[in-house]
């Protein structure tokens, strides 16, 4: 990823992303917390975010954020859902774990504390997605609903679609139990998912992986597929880690919004 510092607000970058001259977008740092957890003073957040903008270079004001609920649910935002959850959460989409719109200047954003975000474009049929795809999202492949509906909804072809797969916990620190490893072998038997772990009857699960197998299983080249490889969890300062901090953990965010 690359690492941008514009204003007060630190950011990332998909470096595919970053050359279409169609879409803006952003992976948020740790620098500053984005999240409207109930342990977040709400007037911060706000701050934060109208920072975020302003560094990124979108409209804070016409911003859509959901009530996440790690479902499979996708959410189409139009023209008059623009600023629902921007700078408060009671406005937010309620319990949509993805967001696609082919709306020009509404930027999408899902939050994140060690789920994966992955970011969608459709650079020929010009519509986008920000997908909040945690383990249970992963499981119900949430990534691949996500393509269908910008397929049905909006014709976009999936070997069209460019595919930002956002810091996340990894599979360093992706530590799980038989349950959980079961329910990812059964969906990626190919046995490059879900590995071994340090102890018995402890497995560890690539997230990362999951996801892109999905997106290729969808339609998607992996030429166009970018993973940005980096854990949560083990860059304290870069993003925020609900396994590592608990329930204090602020949130990060991956958005991206149509240039008008
Ligand atoms: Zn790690």
């Amino acid at each position: 990823m690359l690492f941008e510092r514009n204003g007060d607000f630190p950011f990332y970058r998909f470096q595919h992303l970053s050359g279409c001259p169609g879409v803006n977008h952003f992976v948020s740092s740790g620098a500053k917390n984005i999240g409207f957890s109930e342990e977040a003073d709400a007037d911060l957040i706000r701050q934060n975010r109208l920072s975020l903008a302003k560094a990124v270079g979108f409209e804070a004001e016409r911003l859509v954020t959901a009530h996440q609920v790690h479902s499979a649910r996708v959410g189409v935002v139009i023209a008059g859902d623009a600023g629902r959850g921007a700078l408060d959460k009671e406005s937010r989409l309620p319990d949509t774990d993805a967001l696609v719109t082919a709306e020009a200047g509404v930027c999408l954003m899902v939050l994140s504390a060690d789920c994966v975000p992955v970011l969608l474009y459709d650079p020929v049929g010009r519509v986008v997605a920000a997908v909040h795809a945690g383990w249970r999202g992963t499981v119900a492949r949430i990534v691949v609903e996500a393509v269908e509906m910008m397929k049905e909804r909006f014709g976009s072809r999936p070997e069209d679609v460019l595919a930002g797969i956002g810091p996340s916990i990894g599979k360093c620190c992706f530590e799980v139990d038989e349950e959980v490893a079961a329910r990812f072998r059964c969906l990626f038997p190919e046995e490059d998912v879900v590995f071994a772990g340090k102890a018995p009857g402890k497995f560890q699960v690539d997230l990362w992986e999951a996801n892109r197998k999905e997106l290729l299983s969808v339609g998607l080249k992996p030429k166009h597929i970018e993973v940005s490889g980096m854990c949560s969890v083990c860059h304290p300062g870069h993003f925020f880690s609900y396994r590592r901090d608990g329930k204090a953990a602020g949130r990060f965010g991956a958005g991206i919004v149509l240039n008008v």
